[in-house]
This record gives structure tokens, sequence and C-alpha cells, in this order.
């Protein structure tokens, strides 16, 4: 382990010399992508490492018995992978969205569950804390979630809506200089681990998305009791459960940024869970991949290893070609945060083809696999199940289409304008 966290110390070393020799590595063109800058290629061999070591024997288990992975996630915390854009002054690994793309999918396809957490704790929790969170916010609910001690988590759905986020119930009223939270937030990952939870409830139900606002919650805390755990198809070593909000009070300054900002803060967390959430896919999609791969080279059938049949090298071609086409395309939203240019048109456009990508994958790995691919002795089906959550959390395929269709009528509006 402290070789690896080495590693990571390295990499950050690294990433502050390219940084200056090459000026921002992020204004690199994405044709130029085809080799990662160094530190990336040694921060993907770090996590790939891990997950070989340390996930990938125990993912099965851990997914049969429900267990979340208490040791795993602390270890990640040692290496830097629960805070890794955070900066470094608030005890965070102080690198980029790339980087924190290309942990995820090293992470994920060693263990999706795994990487459900940790993009949950960096991107929606972390994330709107650090973007508009007080210094004393930040001291309290930032620091102290970094190293894989405590996790944090994010409630934004409600048992009424998902997709149409803005229709929240969830109230908050300001009553003797603290907000008074009511209602319930639904399918919340790490719900039952973690300790404090960035949430959203309306403080005018009247102004519709505008009149909400976002908070931050300890946990646990009077007022604030947990649902059920969710039985899930997969990611079943993360917890999805309710948060239920019975006039659970907070301190006035547990605002984050401004009121009525909410719905804002949520869906520009959002823009960055969904390049968390791509790469939780490309993870899944290349495990399967490599299982597909693998199995076919030692299969023989009618006298041959399957590699050599043409009907299972389409499968093959098919399932390298949409992974790389997603990676390339998670990998150019991170490249755009980074660089600092609007990028939400494109994470939605990596979290929709990458989630594809990983359901069409782990669906053609259970068929190169036959029947091998449909009983737990081989990951295949557990790729197959962790797969199918992607298209749906963080914003269904279908909202990821709205939102690409949205944004792409806007820049052919303000073009023709
Ligand atoms: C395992 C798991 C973990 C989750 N973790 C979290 C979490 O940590 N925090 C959190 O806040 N939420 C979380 N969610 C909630 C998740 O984000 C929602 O389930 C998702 O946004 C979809 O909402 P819904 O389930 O209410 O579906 P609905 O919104 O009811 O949608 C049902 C169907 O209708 C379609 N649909 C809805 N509106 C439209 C439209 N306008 N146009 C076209 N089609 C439409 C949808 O695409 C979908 O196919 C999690 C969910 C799961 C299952």
């Amino acid at each position: 382990m402290a070789a690896l966290r080495g590693g990571l110390c390295n990499a950050r070393h690294y990433y502050a010399v390219s940084q200056r020799i090459m000026g921002c590595h992020t204004h690199r063109s994405v044709h130029s992508m085809a080799s990662l800058p160094e530190t990336h290629e040694m921060l993907r061999k770090t996590c790939r490492d891990f997950a070989d070591n340390e996930l990938k024997p125990v993912a099965a288990i851990m997914d049969k018995e429900h267990r979340y992975p208490v040791e795993q996630i602390k270890k990640m915390g040692e290496l830097g992978l629960m805070a890794i854009d955070v900066p470094e002054k608030y005890g965070g690994t102080g690198l980029d969205y790339l980087a924190y793309a290309i942990a995820i999918e090293e992470i994920s396809r060693g263990c999706a569950s795994c990487g459900v957490i940790m993009s949950v704790n960096n991107s929606l929790y972390l994330g709107p804390l650090l973007y508009y969170g007080t210094e004393a916010q930040k001291e309290k609910y930032v620091t102290p979630f970094v190293n894989g001690d405590r996790v944090g988590c994010f409630g934004l759905s409600e048992p009424g809506n998902g997709s149409d986020a803005g229709a929240a119930s969830t109230t908050a009223r300001l009553e003797n200089d603290q907000w008074v939270l009511n209602g319930t937030k639904a399918w919340i990952t790490n719900g039952f681990e973690a300790e404090a939870a960035v949430v959203f409830a309306t403080t005018d139900k009247s102004l519709k998305h505008k009149g909400i606002s976002a908070f931050i919650t300890p946990k646990p805390m009077e007022g604030l009791s947990l649902g059920k755990k969710e039985d899930k198809l997969g990611i079943r070593a993360s917890s999805t459960t309710y948060l239920i909000y019975e006039d659970a009070k907070i301190p006035k300054d547990h605002l984050l940024g401004e009121p009525g900002f909410g719905f804002k803060i949520a869906m520009m967390t959002l823009d960055d869970g969904r390049i968390g959430i791509a790469s939780q896919a490309l993870g899944i999609a290349q495990a399967s991949l490599e299982c597909a791969v693998e199995y076919a080279l030692k299969r023989e059938s009618f006298g041959r290893p399957i590699a050599k049949l043409q009907a299972i090298q389409m499968k093959l071609a098919d399932m390298e070609t949409r992974l790389e086409s997603a990676r390339l395309l998670t990998w150019k939203a991170a490249m755009l945060k980074d660089a600092g240019k609007p990028y939400t048109k494109e994470s939605a456009m990596a979290k929709l083809a990458a989630s594809e990508a990983a359901t069409f994958c782990a669906h053609q790995a259970i068929q190169v696999l036959g029947g091998m691919g449909y009983v737990t002795e081989m990951p295949a089906e557990r790729h197959y199940r962790d797969a199918r959550i992607t298209e749906i959390y963080e914003g269904t395929s279908e909202i990821q289409r709205l939102v690409i269709a949205g944004q792409l009528i806007k820049q052919f509006q303000q073009l023709i304008h």
C-alpha cells in the first residue's frame, strides 16, 4: 500500500512538473489524446494494479453478500482516490478531472460498486461543497471526507420525482436561525455509511425549481432516519436507501450557496457526476471485453478456439469500437471541464455513449461465454447486472438525449442570431 501511495504522490509531483513544462495539459486537443500525459499514465497504472490485486479478487463475494467495501474504500482513500480534484490545501489529491475519469474507470474495471461509491463522494458530495461552500463549510465537510475514513452522499431524487428534479417536495423553512427540513429523499447511494449529505429542498414550491436551495446535513442527526436498504440488481456492494427528514433542524449557515440556487447547483453537479458515471461504465465495459477475449482464446469449438471464428470476432470488434468511442467522449468532456470550457453537452454525450457501450459489451460478453456467461463462476453475469444502472442514475438515457438536443439547438440558435 505504501508503494501505491508513493506512486500517487510521485504522480502529483510529475503533474506539477508537466503543468509547468507544457502549460496546462488540458489545452491538448482531443486529437492528441492518443497518449496520455505521464502523470495520468502513472495514475492509470496505480489504479489498475490496485483493482487487479485488491478489488477483483473480492468483488464477486462483496456483490453476493451485499457487503459495503469498508477496507477497500479506506485503501482507496489512502491512495488519494476519494478526493481526486480537491485541492491539497483541503487534504485532497489536487489532480484534474481527466485524472478522475481515468481512476474511476480503472477502479470500476475491478469493482463497479467501489466505482460508484468513489464517484458519489468525489463528484456529488465533495464537488458542490468545493465550488459553492464557504471556508467554514469546507473545513467541516470537505477535509474530513477526503481520505476514505468518511464518505458523503447526495440527495436530489424523491419517491415522487426523479427525472423531474425541479418538482422537489422536500421543504425547508427558516425558524429561529435554523433550517427545518421535512421530506424524503429516495435512492441515496452511500445512504447508510455517509456521515453527511448534500440535499435539496424547496423554500417556496410556487417558485418551482427557482424555490429550491441546497443544504448540508450532518449524519446521523435528530430528525433524520433511514429507509430500507434497497435489494438491487447490480452494484450490490454499494448501499442505496431513503433519507427521511422529519422536522430535522440544521444551523442557518448549513445552506450551501445562495438561496434559490439549489437547482442550478444540482444540475452543475450532475454535469461532473456524469463524467464519473461514464467512467464507471467504461470500466464495466472494459472488464466485459477482457473477460470475453480471454475466454474466446481458451474455449475451443469445432476443433479450434472460438476467437478464430468470425462471428465471435465481429462481436469483439463492435465491443472494442463502442468502448473506445465512448472513452474518447468521456476524456473530451473531462478535458473541456479542466480547460474551463462548457461541457454540459459533452458530459451528457459521454454518459449516454459509455452507459450504452457498457450494457452492449456486457450483453455480448455473456454471448461469447455461452453457458459460462450465465453463471456466477465467471464475472460476465455481474458485469451485465452492474452495467444496467449506468443507463438510469444521474439522468436516464432519455434525459441525456434531452440535454444533448437542448444544448445542440441552443448552440444552433446562437449561431444564426
Ligand atoms: C441504484 C440507484 C442509485 C441512485 N443514487 C442516487 C443518489 O445517490 N442520489 C439521488 O439523488 N438519486 C439517486 N438515484 C436516483 C436516480 O437518479 C433516478 O432513479 C433517475 O434519475 C430516474 O428517476 P426515476 O427513477 O424517478 O424515474 P422517472 O423519472 O420516473 O422515469 C421513468 C421513465 O420515464 C422516462 N422519462 C421521464 N421523464 C421523461 C422525459 N421528460 N422525456 C422522456 N422520458 C422521460 C425516464 O427516462 C424513465 O425511462 C439512484 C437510483 C438508483 C436506482
